[in-house]
């Protein structure tokens, strides 16, 4: 029995509330327009419920997730190690002030520091603050530390980026959606071409404190640095005594197939910024890692978040460190990569024109005569597999590190047979 074929058994309908009114999927399309700003265009699927790499919507009927909320779900919809953790810490303590302290938070940070070869951690919610505190520490770090004059410092931050939806990460987005009508922008940022180490050198001064780029940048399209860029980019910034902060929210823990995706490329940078996995897909949960040089020039009252290293979250982000520990959702994800590579480098002038891996992450580029990127992941949902476009003609794929590769051949075959449809009418 092949996976479509299971797929489109007859499911239990999805539990609905007691007293709550049973609603199909129009009904929950009619809501959403009406009530939710129109910030997101979803494509028309409305999930009830998950598990492992598959949800199963209000109609019962199942889609292989190839998206995991952008990593955020790398360990699998509801993992059993932690859930287990989640629910235990649900029974005993789920909000302090960082007023007071707590038995989760000791632990968490010295695990959290130690996985990642740093001394120490600041916690807090969403990616977006992470980088928010890495910019904030950063400058701080350059008065205190570095001597550069107050209120003078740069930050160089690479083209194509993405950082978050913040007014200060947006004034540094050259994505015209994410700024455009958002203004007036956050100055002290610099912008070089991703890979181009000669800019990167004309942009450092003696003011520049920072340099902050994703290793790997994935709303781009997972674009990979050219070969020995990251290497030039860590060189740089320690001749000029410049931090290197490394937005590792998406590429990191283990969706490259390693802890860091700065691992690929030999280089260790001076701050890590972690998101997204960390918090096991159950609550948002993100966290700056660096050495007490760095994060150890932030004093009580400087910077606070009510919810960041909460009790929940950190009994959460400690399984999301025990399962990284034992290596093998790394090597899962170099295993499943390299065979999704293969399968989609089979599809190259059927529809598509270039790929893009690391790990289990693919930028896949649609010859843009078939379609746009959004036309194949409406079709992609119709065939069961959530994706998401990106950039026009670019869709890509991130499923969860516990899918099997027989389910990632189906999902290829999926996308070849939407490719082949949309050549037919092409035609
Ligand atoms: C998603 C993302 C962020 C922002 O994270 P949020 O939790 O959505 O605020 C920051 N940096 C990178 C590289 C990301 O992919």
């Amino acid at each position: 029995m092949s996976l479509l074929d299971d797929r489109a058994l007859p499911r239990q309908p999805a539990w609905t509330p007691p007293g709550e009114t049973v609603r199909d999927v129009t009904d929950h399309l009619r809501l959403q327009e009406a009530h939710a700003a129109p910030n997101y265009a979803p494509l028309p699927v409305v999930v009830a419920e998950a598990e492992g790499a598959w949800v199963t919507d209000v109609a019962g009927q199942r889609y292989l997730d190839c998206l995991s909320a952008y990593s955020a779900v790398n360990f699998g919809h509801r993992n059993e190690r932690i859930m287990a953790a989640a629910r235990a810490q649900l029974e005993r303590v789920t909000l302090i002030s960082r007023a007071f302290g707590h038995d989760r938070f000791g632990p968490f940070c010295a695990e959290l520091a130690e996985l990642i070869g740093k001394q120490m951690v600041l916690p807090m919610n969403t990616g977006a603050e992470a980088v928010e505190s890495a910019i904030k520490v950063a400058r701080k770090w350059g008065y205190q530390v570095k001597g550069v004059p107050d209120g003078r410092a740069t930050i160089v931050v690479a083209g194509g980026n993405f950082h978050g939806r913040t007014t200060t990460i947006i004034s540094f987005s050259d994505d015209p959606a994410a700024r455009a009508g958002f203004g007036p922008y956050t100055p002290g940022f610099r912008a070089v071409p991703f890979g181009d180490a000669d800019a990167l050198a004309e942009a450092i001064d003696d003011n520049t404190v920072a340099v902050l780029m994703e290793p790997v940048q994935g709303e781009a399209g997972v674009i990979l640095p050219p070969p020995g860029y990251l290497a030039r980019v860590r060189e740089l910034c320690s001749l000029a005594n410049v931090l290197f902060i490394a937005d590792e929210v998406q590429s990191g823990l283990a969706r490259t197939g390693r802890t860091l995706a700065c691992e690929h490329f030999g280089v260790d940078a001076d701050m890590y910024l972690l998101g997204k996995a960390l918090s096991g897909g159950v609550l948002p949960a993100s966290a700056v890692v660096a050495d007490r040089e760095i994060l150890g020039v932030l004093r009580p009252g400087e910077h606070g978040s009510t919810f960041g290293g909460n009790p929940l979250a950190c009994a959460v982000g400690r399984a999301v460190i025990e399962l990284l520990r034992t290596g093998e959702y790394q090597r899962r994800a170099s295993e499943l990569g390299e065979h999704l590579a293969g399968e989609l480098r089979d599809l190259i002038g059927h529809g598509v024109r270039r790929v893009r891996c690391i790990g289990l992450w693919a930028g896949v580029d649609i010859d843009d005569r078939l379609g746009t990127g959004r036309q194949v992941c409406e079709r992609l949902l119709g065939r069961g597999v959530l994706a998401k476009d990106t950039h026009g003609s670019t869709i890509r794929l991130a499923p969860p590190l516990v899918v099997t590769r027989a389910e990632l051949s189906w999902a290829v075959d999926a996308l070849r047979m939407v490719l082949a449809e949309l050549a037919l009418r092409a035609d």
